[in-house]
């Protein structure tokens, strides 16, 4: 497995539903990698076997994976399978899957064992909806996901963990830098095995605020949405 120690920070691009080849090739022409950044482009699958998978600062991960390991289960794709093709990394519990696929804490769990069983890497997205935010309830949602949905195979070598507030994906809106800084030393706190795991922020990260975010401390990278399609503003983010 790969070694997270190695990188300072780790930018993760979540292209959920968009790509095609066209946009694929003009964007590996363009990316402009940092030596000290493990860079993941989280591709749909589909293209997972086209794109440049294990450079020494690029990889590529799946965006979500199935609960079964093999069987009769049209359209899954298994976390073996995934390590066949030399993938080390793969989002698991993103909000979107939760919200619209219906996705509990322990099929998160279920998936995120599966991956760290065949070598790949989960990136277990939890956070909070602004409805717990505005009632106080940030750190009670988050504890709960994270007993809930992080294995107990689980450690700082074979997980990453991604605080994703919900109201901040995809709305232009995040919270303070000093809101951001004391989520994330909660969670490294939540539990004394969660101290050295890497925890990314996710949720409107752009190029004009991704140096101040990165900066912070207990933050270990970002993970990227609408800003990882525009590969000029990607590659600023990863600089
Ligand atoms: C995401 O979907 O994980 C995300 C963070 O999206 P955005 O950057 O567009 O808010």
């Amino acid at each position: 497995m790969l070694k997270l120690g190695n990188f300072s920070s780790i930018i993760v691009a979540n292209w959920k539903l968009n790509g095609n080849m066209e946009f694929i090739n003009q964007y590996y022409q363009k990316l402009v990698l940092n030596p000290n950044n493990c860079v993941v482009i989280c591709s749909p699958s589909i293209f997972l076997n086209k794109l440049e998978i294990n450079n020494k600062n690029l990889f590529s991960g799946a965006q979500d994976v199935s609960i079964y390991q093999e069987g009769a289960f049209t359209g899954e794709l298994s976390a073996k399978m995934l390590d066949d093709i030399k993938i080390q990394f793969s989002l698991v519990g993103h909000s979107e899957r939760r919200q619209y696929f219906n996705e509990s804490n322990e099929i998160i769990n279920l998936k995120s064992k599966n991956l760290i069983e065949n070598n790949v890497i989960p990136i277990i997205c939890i956070g909070e909806t602004l409805e717990e935010k505005e009632n106080n309830k940030t750190n009670e949602v988050l504890k709960k996901q994270i007993k809930e949905s992080i294995p107990v195979s689980s450690n700082y070598e074979n997980t990453i963990i991604a605080y994703e507030p919900i109201w901040a994906i995809g709305t232009g809106l995040t919270p303070s830098l000093d809101e951001i800084e004391e989520v994330h030393k909660f969670i490294k706190t939540v539990n004394v095995k969660l101290n050295n795991y890497k925890v990314l922020y996710g949720g409107s990260v752009k190029a004009s605020n991704s140096d101040d975010i990165n900066s912070l401390n207990n933050v270990d990278g970002c993970l990227v949405g609408g800003a990882s399609l525009k590969v000029d503003e990607f590659n600023s983010i990863i600089s």
